[in-house]
């Protein structure tokens, strides 16, 4: 059930087209992320949703209702920053109170709805702060109170996480979406990191160049790229050229691809039944505990391979030959323009 609707939304800056005819849907309670590199788009598509970018063609529509005659205050959008954008004289517990303000709601309900949407995001104890005294990680908690407490009709975030530090960044993206799922409402969030994507999405919208390249779960975004450019970007991939390794030609195959943590260690002169083997050199070994990456050169190819649960006293140097071996059902197939091919 579409509950967000953006179809063919063409945005062009002069001679820059920063959307190429982009069209999909969120359903109600959906977190929907749009990943792609610097400038694919993200957040002029976010901030054409927003109101504050006028589309050049195409149609938005919320709820069943146009959106693009609306103004952005009118929209009932929440949206979180980046920069936090909160208001550094205003304590804590005033810049959540701000939008319900602004709408001339009574002050008993305020009251209520700043202290529930601070117990939310776990700030209640420091409301009368003022936001310079606080972390980076509790600045932008305001940032979601903010957003939240007007109950929109859909939460738009652009990158809310990338001004914290890794470990920061972990905690906070968990609790967004356990908040996001708590209240029920449907989300769109901008990011380049495709891990924080993988983990935090409902769907994943991947774009490149002002257009999408693929809409999927993480888990078909992941296993079943829909093109090179999504294989890529989305985790780490050995591209191999179509005659690698003794693969079968296969018509309309330009080029396969594995990942890492399909590759395993074989024993020398080993044939496993229905995988492929190959020897190469190791140009770097690193023990990470819990797993090691290895970078082997084979056939003019260079691949890296992702050993799970090594061996506690697994060490290799470099130079040494070594045999590697995957599953054929593990090759993912591009086609010469990098579309996924069936095999
Ligand atoms: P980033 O992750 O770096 O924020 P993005 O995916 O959000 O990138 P956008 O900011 O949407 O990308 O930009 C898309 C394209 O449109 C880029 O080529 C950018 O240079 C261009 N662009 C964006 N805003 C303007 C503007 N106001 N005037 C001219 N060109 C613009």
């Amino acid at each position: 059930m579409a509950y967000l609707n953006v179809e063919g939304a063409i945005k062009r800056y002069g001679a820059t087209t920063a959307l190429n005819g982009v069209s999909f849907s969120v359903a109600k309670g959906e977190f929907f992320t749009l990943l792609g590199p610097s400038g694919c788009g993200k957040t002029t598509l976010l901030r054409s949703i927003a109101g504050f970018s006028q589309l050049s063609e195409g149609r938005v529509a919320l709820d069943g209702a146009d959106l693009l005659a609306v103004p952005p205050h009118k929209r009932d959008i929440g949206m979180v920053f980046q920069d936090y954008a909160i208001f550094p004289h205003l304590t804590v517990a005033e810049n959540v109170a701000f939008g319900l303000k602004a709408r001339k709601v009574a002050t008993s309900v305020i009251r209520d709805r700043v202290a529930e949407a601070l117990a939310t995001v776990r700030l209640s104890a420091l409301s009368e702060r003022l936001p310079a005294a606080l972390s980076g990680g509790q600045q932008q908690r305001i940032g979601i109170a903010r957003a939240m407490v007007v109950k929109p009709r859909l939460l738009l975030m652009d990158e809310p996480l990338s001004n914290l530090d890794a470990k920061l960044r972990l905690d906070l993206r968990d609790e967004i979406r356990d908040i996001q799922r708590t209240i029920g409402i449907a989300a769109i969030y901008v990011t380049h990191d495709q891990e924080e994507a993988l983990a935090i999405s409902d769907r994943i919208c991947v774009m490149d160049g002002g257009s999408i390249e693929q809409i999927g779960t993480p888990q078909q975004i992941y296993g079943q790229p829909a093109t090179r450019f999504v294989a890529s970007f989305v985790g780490t991939m050995n591209l191999l050229s179509p005659e690698a390794f003794g693969l079968p030609a296969v018509p309309g195959v330009a080029q396969w691809a594995l990942r890492p943590e399909r590759l395993r260690l074989a024993e020398a002169g080993a044939t496993e039944h229905g995988a492929s083997g190959f020897s190469g050199l190791v140009e770097h070994f690193t023990y990470l505990g819990r797993e090691a990456h290895l970078t082997v050169k084979a056939q003019g190819h260079r691949l890296v391979a992702q050993i799970a649960a090594p061996p506690p006293d697994l060490a290799i140097e470099a130079g040494r030959e070594i045999r590697l071996s995957f599953d054929r059902a593990d090759l993912h197939a591009f086609d010469a323009a990098g579309r996924r091919v069936r095999t």
